[in-house]
This record gives structure tokens, C-alpha cells and sequence, in this order.
């Protein structure tokens, strides 16, 4: 019973490691990846992003825009590794991953797959 009490004690002197979310956030290092965003007004629709997914995890569908019908990347986020590799082939550099980390999270396994405009 003493132990556990020294332990708590011997704590207190020392730093915190976890902060008060979310009124205090951590800084995330450079290469940080969460969230995609995809710009659909530069998309050229090569589906490079989909073919080169090592999981699977994207989607070429069907999406309506001033220019008329074009295929674009629907993601499966629940299935993504977070390897970047989309991004890294884009030609036009218009998929991303941000470091917004919040958006990522559902009750139902089903709001993981996000249609291009979810991610503009
Ligand atoms: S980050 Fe990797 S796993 Fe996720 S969608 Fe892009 S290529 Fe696929
Ligand atoms: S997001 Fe990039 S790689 Fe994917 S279809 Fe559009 S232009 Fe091609």
C-alpha cells in the first residue's frame, strides 16, 4: 500500500507528459498526415492516386462539376495506411493530407468514406 503512495508522490515533482484537450493541443512534427484535402478545380482525373494505393483504399466515382461529368478519388479513410504514397504521385499536387486530425472520427464505420467534395 506504501509503494504505490511513494510512487504518486515521486510523480508530482515531475513534468507533464499529457496536455488538457482540447484547450491545449500538441504541436505535430512536419510529417505529420491525417486528413486528405483534395482541390476537384485542378483533380485531372488520372486515377494515378487510386491505382498506386498499396490498401485498396481508393475509389475512382463519378462527380458533377462546372466542367461537366469527371471521375475523382473517393477515400476510404478507415482503410488508409497514411503512407502519402496518393499525394507523392499526383501529378497536378492537388491530393494532400493535412495535419486535421479531428475530422477523423465516426460512430459508424461508413462515415470513414469520404466523395470528393467531402474533401475540398
Ligand atoms: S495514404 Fe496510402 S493508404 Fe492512404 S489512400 Fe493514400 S496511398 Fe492509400
Ligand atoms: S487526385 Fe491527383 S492522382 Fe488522383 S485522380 Fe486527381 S489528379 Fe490524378
Amino acid at each position: 500500500m506504501i509503494n504505490p503512495i511513494i510512487e504518486v508522490v515521486k510523480a508530482l515533482g515531475k513534468e507533464r507528459f499529457t496536455v488538457q484537450y482540447p484547450e491545449e493541443r500538441e504541436s505535430l512534427p512536419d510529417s505529420y498526415r491525417s486528413m486528405f484535402k483534395l482541390d476537384v478545380q485542378t483533380c485531372i482525373s488520372c486515377s494515378a492516386c487510386s491505382i498506386i494505393c498499396p490498401n485498396n483504399t481508393i475509389t475512382m466515382v463519378n462527380i458533377l462539376t462546372d466542367k461537366g461529368q469527371k471521375i475523382m478519388p473517393q477515400i476510404g479513410i478507415e482503410r488508409c495506411l497514411f503512407c502519402a504514397l496518393c499525394a507523392e504521385v499526383c501529378p497536378p499536387k492537388c491530393l494532400t493530407l493535412t495535419k486535421n486530425y479531428e475530422v477523423l472520427e465516426a460512430y459508424d464505420k461508413r462515415d470513414f468514406i469520404k466523395r470528393p467534395e467531402e474533401l475540398e
